[in-house]
């Protein structure tokens, strides 16, 4: 049986920082579903927070104020103690990135170049052009390659083996071969991703299902903040591909069919920079209340920034306009949505990256630490994903060097697999039944009717009960092709079952929460309420059903107020 010291499951920024960061000694490989430079770090566009203060009207910034920027950002809802851990940590990341190899914009003088971002007092994104994910995760993949890092491309994780309270390793499914095994590990860490594919509008890449937060979920632990999904305030009309924050950070407007900067009715001191969940409720708002074009978008205009600029700081921004919607933002104004971004919540981890199960580790943006509360700030998620992908190879590592292995593991480790190859092939013998193309439609048309940027209970109540019968109808799933290489219709199958159970989650978290707070909003409770609500939401699952309970919000020295931008 294959055995490894530490098992990464996820070859993104977390996935790569942990596997970097993780005691050399030992025996780390990364599984990914995906080549690692195709996951969906490498579409990041924008930057990287840090309060480096190397803009000329950035120089008072700290890593005190960026930390005052991420709690008020997230609504008062993020640990205090945690986001301060990263804001302190941020300044010595940028530049560990940097002598990597990075290769970070710069200002005239040779020092890593800063913008401006949402809901910041400061310019205080790190940035390459608008590649800025791109740079980051080809630089940490040359550095595990040099390292030696083993990886396991193309398989897909289906299952996490937790015996007593102790994680003994994973079952995967090799796409190239089509088989099903188990691989033995004394420690795994999940940094899988967020799963905005959960959602019909999103800025996500194909592959974001989200499974590996099911798989934790389905093992035991809790899923924190799930209610929380950030819609970014700017994705291309119909496609959906994100337009940067970085593209207002640089000057750009929102404007409605009027020819109004319609921000000034919203967030008059911040207009265009106030943070995501303001700027993408006031752009559907408009949409709603007619002022938007052909009733599907509004405008994000850059033309006053002007060629030079658009050229030099947002290129590939251009080309995505050019080469998706035929128009070129030097001379036209860009048709802009909102869509799915970015998920809050996740698997619930503490500090040093660790869940409740013995061995279990996760970080990025499948974990939630608590960081970004009920909303992020833009620029925060990558700094998130280096700062505790590092953390989680750390503690790992030690974990496992003090620690000794599990008897049994192996017999056990057979047992799990041989229980999902028994399921595909249930799934292969059925001559009729559902496709999971359906039910994959059906999910999201579900999720972005009745759990979008506005809520209320009758939707959401609707959307349980919709979600419930599609369970139903996926206890009828058939795999149409015989083959099992390559099989996408195998993949999708098996990461329905995540799908489902992310969507009851979100939706249940919704549904309980009757307040307004960062991205949840609701239509019925619309004014935050930190008497009975600023706490954690967590959902467990316990015989086959979701239980919610809460636990504290960490508040350090920033007490609740209320946000205005
Ligand atoms: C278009 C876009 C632009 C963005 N721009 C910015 C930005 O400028 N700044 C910022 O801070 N944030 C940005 N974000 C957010 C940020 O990029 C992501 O949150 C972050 O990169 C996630 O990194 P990750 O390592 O957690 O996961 P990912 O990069 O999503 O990697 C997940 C990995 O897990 C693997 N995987 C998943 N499930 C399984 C499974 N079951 N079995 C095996 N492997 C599996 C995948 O193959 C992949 O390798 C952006 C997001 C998007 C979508």
């Amino acid at each position: 049986m294959l055995s490894q010291d530490i098992l990464v499951v996820g070859g993104g920024l977390a996935g790569l920082a942990a596997a970097l960061a993780s005691d050399p000694q030992l025996k780390v490989a990364v599984i990914s579903k995906v080549h690692p430079l195709r996951s969906h770090s490498v579409a990041a566009q924008g930057g990287i927070n840090a309060a480096l203060g190397n803009s000329p009207d950035g120089q008072d910034d700290t890593w005190e104020k960026h930390a005052f920027d991420t709690i008020k950002g997230s609504d008062y809802l993020a640990d205090q103690d945690i986001a301060e851990l990263m804001c302190e940590k941020a300044i010595s990341t940028i530049y560990e990135l940097e002598h990597l190899g990075v290769p970070f914009s710069r200002f005239p003088g040779g020092v890593i170049a800063q913008r401006p971002f949402g809901g910041a007092g400061f310019p205080r994104t790190c940035y390459a052009a608008d590649r800025t994910g791109l740079v980051i995760l080809h630089t940490l993949f040359e550095q595990s390659v040099r390292r030696k890092v083993k990886f396991f491309n193309e398989w897909l994780v289906t299952k996490l083996a937790v015996k007593d309270g102790k994680c003994l390793g994973v079952v995967v499914y090799d796409l190239a071969t089509g088989d099903i095994f188990p691989i033995k590990a004394r420690a795994v860490i999940f940094a899988t991703g967020g799963y905005g594919r959960v959602y019909l509008r999103t800025t996500n890449a194909f592959i974001n299902h989200g499974s590996g937060i099911g798989i934790a979920y389905r093992a035991g632990v809790p899923l924190k903040d799930m209610e929380f999904v950030q819609f970014h305030p700017t994705s291309l009309y119909d496609t959906n591909i994100l337009i940067t924050e970085g593209a207002r950070g640089e000057g750009g407007y929102l404007v409605n069919n009027k020819g109004k900067r319609f921000m000034e009715d919203y967030a008059p001191s911040a207009m265009e920079l106030a943070p995501r969940d303001i700027v993408a409720r006031a752009i559907q708002t408009e949409i709603e209340k007619g002022n938007g074009f052909e009733d599907q978008y509004v405008h994000l205009d850059l033309r006053h920034l002007e060629e030079k600029k658009i050229k030099k700081r947002l290129p590939g921004i251009r080309e995505i306009c050019i080469n998706f919607a035929g128009i070129d933002p030097i001379d036209a104004p860009i048709p802009i949505q909102p869509a799915q971004h970015y998920s809050m919540g996740g698997i619930d981890v503490n500090a040093q990256c660790a869940s409740v199960v013995e061995g279990f580790y996760a970080a990025g943006e499948c974990a939630c630490m608590s960081i970004h509360g009920a909303n992020r700030l833009g620029g925060n998620s990558l700094l998130d994903t280096v700062v505790f992908g590092k953390t989680a190879g750390e503690e790992a590592s030690h974990a496992v060097k003090g620690g000794k292995g599990s008897k049994d593991a192996e017999r056990f480790l057979l047992d799990e697999a041989l229980e999902v190859k028994k399921k595909i092939e249930e799934w292969g013998k059925k001559d009729s039944g559902e496709k999971v193309h359906r039910l994959l439609n059906r999910l999201k048309v579900i999720m972005s009717e009745k759990v979008d940027m506005f809520r209320n209970k009758k939707d959401l109540s609707a959307a349980l009960d919709e979600i419930s019968e599609l369970r139903g109808d996926y206890g009828r799933v058939l795999i149409s092709g015989k083959c099992l290489r390559y099989s996408q219709e195998l993949v999708n199958i098996i990461e329905f079952d995540s799908m489902l159970d992310l969507a009851e989650v979100i939706t249940l978290g919704a549904l309980n929460r009757e307040e307004t707070r960062g991205s949840h909003f609701r239509e019925d409770f619309q004014d935050r309420n930190d008497k009975d609500w600023l706490k954690h939401t967590l959902v467990t699952l316990k015989d086959g059903k979701p239980h919610i309970n809460f636990k504290e919000v960490n508040i350090t020295k920033y007490e609740p107020k209320a946000r205005k931008y």
